[in-house]
C-alpha cells in the first residue's frame, strides 16, 4: 500500500465521480409533447374546472396517491411550499407549537414560522437520525399542535413510538419525506403514515423535476385546504371546499405542465432508482462492517431505506483520536468526496437566535396568541450537536449513474485511511 495521498502518496482514485442525472429520453419526449400542445400550465385561479390544474398535473397526482397509498395527492412547486401548505391544512393556529427536529433542511422549520406558529426544536437520536420519542414527549405543552417528523437521509424516523405519543396527546403528525420517497415503515410508504406528508421533486432529490413537491393525505378537508392554499384559495372560499374558511387563503404554489410531465416519467423510474441505491449501499455497508471507528447506516428491522445520503458515524476515539476533519481531509485527498456534519442545528440560525422573522418586533414569538416559552440556546439538542460537530460523514455515492466499481474505490480509500491512520497523528496534533 502506498502512503496516504494527503502525505504525498498516490490517491486511490483520480477520476471524478459522475454527477447525478436521472433525466433521459423519456423525459425529453414527455416535455416535447407538452411543448407541442402549447399549454404549459392548465391552472386558473378561481371557481372553474381548471382550478385543479392541467392534465399532466392531475395525472402525476393520481400516480403519487396510488404509489404512496393515500387518498389525495396535491402537487406544488416545491417541498418547501408543500410543507407550508401542509401545516395550514393541519389547521395550525397562530401561536400553536410545532415540534420539529433541528437537524433538517431549514425549510422544514421555516414552514412553521410562515404559518405564524412556533417551532419547538427537539433532539434526534443517533440510530435513525429522526426525532427522539422520549425528547418529543418531554417537549409537549398544552399549545403543541403537530409533530413534524423528518425522515432524515432516507431512513424512517421511529414512527411506532411517535404515532403512539401523538395519539395519546391528540396531536397531528406531518411527515417531511423530502429525502425518503420510497422508504417504508411496516410496509407503509413514508409520507402516507401520519396525517399529512410531503415529498420533494427538487433536482437534488431521488427523483426530480428541477423544482416540485407534493402534499399527500387521507383527509378530505386537509386536501381541499391544500388545493386552496396552492391556488389563491380566498377567491373560492365560501363556494368551494370546506364550510369553515380558516387557513384557506392562498398563493400561487402551482406546478407547471412541463414539470408534471417530467414527474410522471420520473415516477416510472423510481423503483429502479431505489433498487440501484439499495444495491450500492448494501455493497458499501458490507465493506465497512468490522471497524469500530465507522458505523454504517442502520436499517431498522421494520424499515426500508431510500439512501438519499449514505451517513456514517465516525468515532475518533476508536482511531487514535484522529479528528473527523483530518480523517475527511485524508479521504478527499484519496479522491473520495465526503462532507462533514450535515447542517448546523437550525436553532443556531440568526432568525431563532434573534427571534426576528416578520418585521423587527419579534413576530411570531411576540404575537400574543402564543403564551409559552421556548429555548433556542446552544446545547438544547446535544445529540444533534454531537453528530454535527464530531460524528457524521456523508457520502453521496449510492446513486445513479455510479456503479459497484465506484463503491469499491470508496471502500478501498476508507480502508486505506483507516489502516494508515497512525500516520495522521502529527497532523491531528496540529488540528487540536
Ligand atoms: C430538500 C428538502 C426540503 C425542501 O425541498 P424543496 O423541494 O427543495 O423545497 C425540505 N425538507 C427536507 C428534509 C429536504 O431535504
Amino acid at each position: 500500500m502506498t502512503a496516504l495521498a494527503l502525505l504525498g502518496g498516490d490517491p486511490v482514485r483520480s477520476a471524478p465521480f459522475e454527477p447525478l442525472n436521472t433525466i433521459g429520453e423519456e423525459e425529453r419526449q414527455a416535455v416535447d409533447e407538452v411543448m407541442r400542445s402549447g399549454m404549459l400550465s392548465g391552472f386558473v385561479g378561481g371557481m372553474s374546472r381548471e382550478f385543479h390544474g392541467g392534465p399532466k398535473v392531475r395525472q402525476c397526482e393520481e400516480i403519487v396517491a396510488a404509489r404512496v397509498g393515500a387518498r389525495h395527492s396535491v402537487s406544488l412547486n416545491s417541498a418547501s411550499t408543500a410543507l407550508q401548505t401542509a401545516i395550514a391544512a393541519a389547521e395550525v393556529e397562530p401561536g400553536d407549537e410545532v415540534i420539529v427536529p433541528p437537524y433538517t433542511m431549514s425549510a422544514t422549520a421555516t414552514a412553521v414560522v410562515l404559518n405564524n406558529a412556533i417551532p419547538v426544536f427537539v433532539d434526534v437520536e443517533d440510530v435513525t437520525f429522526g426525532l427522539d420519542p422520549a425528547a418529543v414527549e418531554a417537549a409537549i405543552t398544552p399549545q403543541t399542535a403537530v409533530i413534524l417528523v423528518v425522515h432524515l437521509f432516507g431512513h424512517p424516523a421511529r414512527m411506532g413510538e411517535l404515532l403512539e405519543i401523538a395519539d395519546r396527546h391528540g396531536l397531528l403528525v406531518i411527515e417531511d419525506a423530502a429525502q425518503s420517497i420510497g422508504a417504508t415503515w411496516n410496509d407503509r410508504q413514508t409520507s402516507a403514515i401520519g396525517n399529512l406528508g410531503v415529498l420533494s421533486l427538487n433536482r437534488h432529490k431521488i427523483i426530480q423535476t428541477g423544482e416540485g413537491g407534493f402534499v399527500v393525505t387521507d383527509d378530505d378537508r386537509a386536501a381541499a385546504v391544500a388545493r386552496m392554499v396552492r391556488n389563491h384559495g380566498e377567491l373560492v372560499a365560501g363556494c368551494y371546499g370546506p364550510e369553515e374558511i380558516h387557513n384557506t387563503l392562498g398563493s400561487n404554489f402551482r406546478l407547471g405542465e412541463l414539470e408534471a410531465a417530467i414527474a410522471i416519467e420520473q415516477l416510472r423510474k423510481l423503483d429502479d432508482l431505489l433498487a440501484h441505491r439499495r444495491a450500492l449501499a448494501a455493497e458499501l455497508t458490507s465493506r465497512l462492517s468490522g471497524w469500530s471507528a465507522l458505523i454504517p447506516p442502520t436499517v431498522m428491522p421494520d424499515c426500508t431505506h431510500s439512501y438519499y445520503v449514505y451517513a456514517v458515524r465516525y468515532n475518533a476515539e476508536q482511531l487514535d483520536g484522529i479528528p473527523r476533519a483530518v480523517f475527511a481531509r485524508a479521504l478527499r485527498a484519496e479522491g473520495i468526496p465526503v462532507t462533514e456534519g450535515y447542517v448546523k442545528p437550525l436553532y443556531l440560525l440568526p432568525m431563532y437566535q434573534q427571534r426576528i422573522a416578520y418585521g423587527r418586533r419579534g413576530c411570531p414569538w411576540t404575537c400574543g396568541h402564543w403564551r409559552g416559552t421556548v429555548s433556542y440556546e446552544q446545547g438544547i439538542c446535544p445529540t444533534t450537536e454531537r453528530l454535527y460537530q464530531h460524528e457524521l460523514l456523508l457520502f453521496d455515492v449510492c446513486r445513479q449513474p455510479l456503479t459497484t466499481r465506484d463503491i469499491a474505490d470508496v471502500a478501498d480509500a476508507i480502508e486505506k485511511v483507516v489502516e494508515l491512520a497512525p500516520s495522521l497523528l502529527e497532523l491531528s496534533a496540529d488540528e487540536r
